[in-house]
C-alpha cells in the first residue's frame, strides 16, 4: 500500500496523514488523537500532489478492462473483498480503528461493518439493473439506452461513520465501471485505509486507490482530472468541491449535512416517539447527517413528550466506547466538542433551559446528551447543524406553524412526523426534504434513494437511479426496417 495505491504499489512513503484537534498549518505530518483518551496517534505522512496525481494516473489505467469486466464480473470480485470484510478477525480488527479514531463504541462499530455486508448484494441488484440497456421504437428508430461508467472517480468521505458512508459510494462508483482513489477523513485515516486495502485485495492495480490527508488532498484529488466526485461531508465543503467542479464540469454526487425536524401532532404514540427520539437524536453521540435536532411539538401533547423525553436521555450512559454498557462515546474532535459546546452556550445565554445536565468533560471529549427547550429563533442552535448529542424541543398550536418552521432551513435532508397515521402523511408531504419518515425514522428500503433536498445533497444515491448517477446516459439510434 503506497501513498497512492491500496492494491500492491511499494510505498516510497506511508500513506498519508491524520490529524484531529490540532492539525499543524502546512505541515506534512499531521497527528491524529484517540477522542476518549485524548492520546495522539502516530502520525502519518500525507499524500504529495505527486502521489494524488500518480493514483489518478493508475485509475485512468485501469479503467478500460474494469470497464470491460462487466457489472457481474465486477461484482465477482469485489464480492472477494466483502467476504474478507466478513471474516471476523478483519471486521474486529477494523471496529477497533473506527473506535479509536472517532471514539464510538465498538459495539456500534461492528454494527457499522455488518450494515456494509448487509447492503453488498442488493447493491449489486440495483447495479445490474441500472445498467440494463433500454430498447424503445418510434417511427422507423431504435434507439437503445445504456450506461456507461464515467471514468476515475474521487470517493471523498467523512468521519462519522468512516466505513460505511464511503462504502456507498465506493461500491456504487466501482460496481457501475469507474475505477476509484479514495480519500478517507482525515480524522479517520487509518480506517479507510483498512478499508481500502481490504476491498482492493482481490482488485486489480489502479481500481481502488487510496490517499490520505486533509482538506488540501481532497482539493488536489477534486482538481486532478477525476470525471466524477462522490462526497459526503458538509455543505461547505460540498460547495467547494461544486465550485473547483465547474472548471472541467465534473459529475458529482454530493451528499451533505442536515438540520432533520421531528413533529409530533396530537394523538401520537408518545412512547414510541420518545423512543424515537432518544435513538435518533443520540447515537452515535449525536454526530449522524439524520439525526433528529429539532423536535416541534404540539403544545397538548409537550408536557408530556418532553418528560418522558428527558427521562429517557437520563437513562442514557456515557462513557469509555470500549465499556459494553456505553451508550455514548466522546466526540469524535476537540473541534467538534468545542462546537457543539458553543451552540449550547449560545442558546442558554439567550435564555434557552437546559433539561438535561450540560457536562463537557476529559480527558478526551466528552459531553453528556442534552435537551434544551424554550428556545427561540435567534439561537444559533436552531439554524446550523448542531451534530452533536442535543435536541430542541419547540412547542407549537398550528400544524401550518410546524411545517413553517420545519422548513426554515436550508437543510432538507431527513424529517419524521408523528401521529395518525392519515394526518402525518398529510404533514409529512409538505416537509422539505428528501427522506421523510412517517410514525418511524426515515428508509431507504425497497430500493428507496438515499437523497437530500436543498443543500442537503446534489445528486443522490442508492436506488437504481442512484446508480445511474455514477454513470452517464447513452443513446445509439438505429433504423429499423417497417414492419421489422
Ligand atoms: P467535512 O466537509 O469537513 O469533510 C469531509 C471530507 O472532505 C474530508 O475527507 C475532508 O478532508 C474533505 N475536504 C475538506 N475540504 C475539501 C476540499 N476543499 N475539497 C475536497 N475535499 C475536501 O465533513 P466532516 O466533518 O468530515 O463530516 C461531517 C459532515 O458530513 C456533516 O455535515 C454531516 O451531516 C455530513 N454527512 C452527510 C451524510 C449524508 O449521507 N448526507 C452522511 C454522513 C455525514
Amino acid at each position: 500500500m503506497t501513498a497512492a495505491g491500496a492494491n500492491g504499489r511499494v510505498p516510497g512513503r506511508l500513506p498519508s496523514g491524520i490529524f484531529s484537534a490540532a492539525m499543524i498549518p502546512d505541515a506534512p505530518v499531521l497527528v491524529g488523537v484517540d477522542p476518549a483518551t485524548g492520546r495522539p496517534h502516530p502520525p502519518l505522512p500525507c499524500a504529495s500532489p505527486e502521489d494524488v496525481a500518480a493514483a489518478v494516473a493508475d485509475a485512468r489505467k485501469a479503467r478500460g478492462r474494469w470497464r470491460e469486466a462487466g457489472v457481474e464480473g465486477r461484482a465477482a470480485v469485489l464480492r472477494r473483498g466483502i467476504e474478507k470484510l466478513a471474516d471476523p478477525a478483519v471486521a474486529e480488527s477494523l471496529a477497533e480503528r473506527i473506535t479509536s479514531e472517532m471514539g464510538k463504541p465498538i459495539a456500534k462499530a461492528r454494527a457499522e461493518i455488518a450494515t456494509v455486508l448487509a447492503r453488498f448484494e442488493p447493491y449489486v441488484e440495483r447495479a445490474k439493473a441500472a445498467s440494463a440497456p433500454t430498447r424503445a421504437r418510434e417511427g422507423g428508430i431504435e434507439v437503445e439506452v445504456t450506461y456507461r461508467p464515467l471514468g476515475v472517480a474521487a470517493v471523498i468521505g467523512p468521519w462519522n461513520y468512516p466505513v460505511a458512508t464511503p462504502a456507498n459510494l465506493l461500491l456504487s462508483s466501482l460496481l457501475m465501471g469507474n475505477t476509484v482513489v479514495f480519500k478517507p477523513s482525515e480524522v479517520t485515516p487509518r480506517t479507510g485505509l483498512a478499508l481500502a486495502e481490504i476491498l482492493a485485495d482481490a482488485l486489480p492495480r489502479g481500481v481502488l486507490s487510496c490517499v490520505v490527508g486533509g482538506g488540501d488532498v481532497g482539493r488536489t484529488l477534486v482538481e486532478g482530472g477525476v470525471d466524477l466526485v462522490a462526497f459526503t461531508g458538509s455543505v461547505r465543503t460540498g460547495q467547494a468541491i461544486m465550485k473547483a467542479a465547474a472548471e472541467h464540469m465534473t459529475r458529482l454526487v454530493l451528499e451533505l449535512g442536515g438540520k432533520d425536524p421531528m413533529i409530533v401532532l396530537p394523538g401520537a404514540d408518545l412512547d414510541r416517539a420518545v423512543a424515537f427520539a432518544v435513538q435518533q437524536g443520540f447515537a452515535n453521540s449525536g454526530q449522524v447527517c439524520v439525526a433528529v435536532e429539532r423536535i416541534l411539538v404540539h403544545r397538548e401533547v409537550q408536557g408530556a413528550f418532553t418528560e418522558r423525553l428527558v427521562a429517557g436521555v437520563e437513562n442514557l450512559t456515557v462513557g469509555p466506547p470500549g465499556d459494553p454498557d456505553t451508550d455514548l462515546g466522546p466526540l469524535a474532535t476537540a473541534a467538534q466538542r468545542d462546537h457543539v459546546q458553543a451552540l449550547v452556550e449560545d442558546a442558554i445565554l439567550r435564555g434557552a433551559r437546559a433539561r438535561t445536565p450540560v457536562r463537557f468533560f476529559g480527558p478526551g471529549f466528552f459531553a453528556a446528551p442534552v435537551v434544551l427547550d424554550d428556545v427561540t429563533p435567534e439561537m444559533r442552535i436552531l439554524h446550523e447543524e448542531t451534530f452533536g448529542p442535543v435536541v430542541t424541543v419547540e412547542s407549537f398550536d398550528e400544524v401550518d406553524d410546524a411545517v413553517e418552521r420545519a422548513n426554515a432551513t436550508p437543510y432538507g435532508l431527513g424529517a419524521s412526523v408523528w401521529g395518525p397515521d392519515d394526518q402525518a402523511s398529510a404533514v409529512a408531504e409538505r416537509i422539505e426534504a428528501g427522506m421523510v419518515g412517517v410514525n418511524r425514522g426515515i428508509s431507504a428500503a425497497a430500493g428507496a434513494p438515499w437523497v437530500g433536498w436543498k443543500k442537503s445533497g446534489y445528486g443522490y444515491a442508492r436506488s437504481v437511479e442512484g446508480m445511474r448517477q455514477f454513470a452517464v446516459p447513452q443513446s445509439i439510434a438505429r433504423n429499423v426496417a417497417s414492419g421489422g
